[in-house]
């Protein structure tokens, strides 16, 4: 497997592979890789010819006050995870190699970024969408694999490929979580035993509400209710929201009729979790 730290160095992995029609799957992570991860890049292995995994702590979209410098990085670890998954290359660069001096151009998704998560982190997804396009054009993927751990990011991203005409197709991927319910995530490493057990509350919650729908239950505002009661039975948990929305546009609905995306953002101690369910009426 190879680990590509340039811009040029990708252009030309992908040149003649391009050139000999072979279909390239792009799995954008920023890496300290696990079993959510290895799940987009198993999958992109069995639909592609070449798998790329970028593996790439986006400064852009990171707050301020948020932990870009204490996110957890090992490469040594990840390479051994891409590698296992059927992964043929790493693009892990340099802040400066995709921002270099003078970086002046973003792409700002509207309206799907206001709410969820992009009110408490308001500048997220413009780093989001920023350096996923850059990836895109980087790479020249035909295929590019997302979780839906990060649902409205998806949603996001599926709206940006529309809207600009890239040229790839966005394959959705589901949730990996762990025997306990706990989504598998990066930030994982950052809870204390005791956080992680009283995390738990968020999947349970989820489970609450996929059964209350599969009784019926269509208004969002009972079940929302009904998951932040679940999830306040916590002692340390503290809610930044709980939100059901239409799954394409991220706008709140009332009634589930088509897609809806059941979606909430908690902090334990310092550490802040998302999970989310898809309810499709
Ligand atoms: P990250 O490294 O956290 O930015 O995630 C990179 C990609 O992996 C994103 O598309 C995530 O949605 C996806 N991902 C992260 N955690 C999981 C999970 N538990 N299950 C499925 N996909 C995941």
């Amino acid at each position: 497997m190879k680990i590509l730290k340039t811009v040029s160095e990708v252009r030309e992995f992908v040149k003649d592979k391009k050139t000999n029609g072979k279909t390239i799957g792009l799995v954008p992570t920023m890496g300290y890789l696990h079993e959510g991860h290895a799940s987009l890049i198993e999958k992109s292995a069995s639909q592609n010819d070449i798998t790329i995994v970028s593996i790439f702590v986006n400064p852009t979209q990171f707050g301020p006050t948020e932990d870009l410098d204490k996110y957890p990085r090992d490469l040594e670890h990840d390479t051994k995870v891409a590698e296992k998954a059927g992964a043929d290359a790493i693009f892990h660069p340099t802040p400066s190699e995709m921002y270099p001096n003078g970086y002046s151009t973003y792409i700002n998704v509207e309206n799907l970024t206001a709410g969820l998560c992009g009110k408490s982190r308001p500048t997220h997804f413009r780093g989001v969408t920023t350096v996923v396009g850059k990836l895109f054009n980087i790479t020249q993927a035909d295929r590019a694999y997302f979780g839906q751990k990060d649902a409205q990011q998806l949603a996001v991203i599926k709206r940006m490929v529309y809207d600009l005409n890239f040229n790839i197709e966005i394959v959705p991927c589901p949730i990996v979580r762990e025997e306990s319910g706990l989504a598998k995530s990066s930030r994982n490493v950052y809870l204390s035993d005791e956080e992680k057990r009283e995390a738990l509350v968020l999947s349970r919650s989820l489970k609450e509400a996929e059964r209350l729908f599969n009784d019926g239950e269509r208004n969002a505002d009972i079940l929302k209710k009904r998951i932040t009661d679940i999830i306040e039975g916590s002692p340390i948990a503290n809610i930044d929201y709980v939100e059901i929305v239409d799954f394409e546009t991220i706008q709140p609905i009332s009634e589930i009729k088509g897609e809806a995306l059941v979606a909430l953002a908690v902090k334990f101690g310092n550490t802040r979790l998302i999970d989310n369910t898809i309810l499709r009426g």
